[in-house]
């Protein structure tokens, strides 16, 4: 959405206004984040004088290096409850030309906090999954459907899952995430990221391990980390090992028998 000059100068008069406002009733500071004010540094496309842009699923594909795009999202305020909740925005994080992108479902408390994507248990799981791949997660690049923790009213604890309408706003970030970054495979991380990916209703069940394909990029659908935290069987940590290996596969990362081996039964 572009919005015109005359628009903008009513915003910054309503602005001024509400900060005035609050100087007379005795306000001497304002808050704002390092990300709003990151956003706001943003050069702005177009001739720069008689628009403003505001962030919007048009505009994004302005954004012609991931370091805009991330500087964009960073003061997104598409979702107003998300905007209320979140810490900060959580983007993605690694290699901004990795051959892998795997994408999850949504910030938890820890990566609310920490403003990165996987950093907590299930996180450390997947950091675990790509070192016994033989890579690192400076050489991959992580990033989740939503890039705000979806808010958690009136409960102290615990995620829930974003909504189909949190996923339709937020899911433009990631596409334009993934045409930037131009991966030669993708892996998703569960119901929720292939489902957002794929645009359609999945059943992990039956997609995971069935190479699909995300306007012409393969994807394989796995199983979320944080699944195999709560279920660890030996045959479940195979099925989601195989699916790597056949990641490695296409793209022709030799795998060691060591490798090959890991979490098969012990044979008598
Ligand atoms: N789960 C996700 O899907 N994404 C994260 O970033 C963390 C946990």
């Amino acid at each position: 959405m572009l919005v015109a000059m005359g628009d903008y100068e009513d915003l910054l008069e309503v602005t001024i206004g509400h900060l005035e406002t609050r100087r007379a009733g005795g306000q001497r500071v304002v808050t704002v984040s390092q990300e709003k004010l990151a956003a706001l540094a943003v050069p702005l496309p177009g001739n720069g004088i008689g628009e403003l842009a505001v962030p919007d699923a048009d505009f994004l594909v302005k954004a012609n290096s991931l370091k805009e795009l991330r500087n964009l999202a960073l003061g997104c305020a598409r979702c107003d409850h998300l905007v209320t909740s979140r810490t900060q925005v959580v983007f993605g994080v690694g290699n901004s030309s990795a051959d892998l992108m795997f994408v999850g479902e949504a910030p938890g408390a820890d990566e609310d906090r920490k403003g990165e994507p996987f950093v907590g248990a299930a996180g450390q799981l997947l950091t675990k999954i790509i070192g016994t791949m033989g890579l690192s997660r400076e050489e991959v690049y992580i990033a989740n459907i939503l890039k705000c923790r979806p808010d958690t009213l009136g409960r102290t604890s615990g995620n829930r899952a974003p909504t189909e309408d949190e996923m339709n706003t937020c899911v433009p970030w990631l596409h334009r995430q993934i045409d930037l970054i131009q991966p030669k495979v993708l892996v998703a991380l569960g119901k929720t990221a292939v489902g957002g990916l794929l645009e359609r209703e999945v059943a992990i069940t039956r997609f995971r391990g069935q190479w699909q394909e995300y306007r012409g990029i393969p994807l394989m659908p796995t199983y979320h980390p944080a699944y195999l935290l709560r279920n660890q069987s030996l045959g479940e940590k195979r099925k989601l090992w195989e699916d790597m290996l056949a990641v490695m596969d296409r793209l022709g990362m030799p795998a060691s028998d060591k490798q090959r081996g890991f979490f098969l039964r012990a044979r008598s």
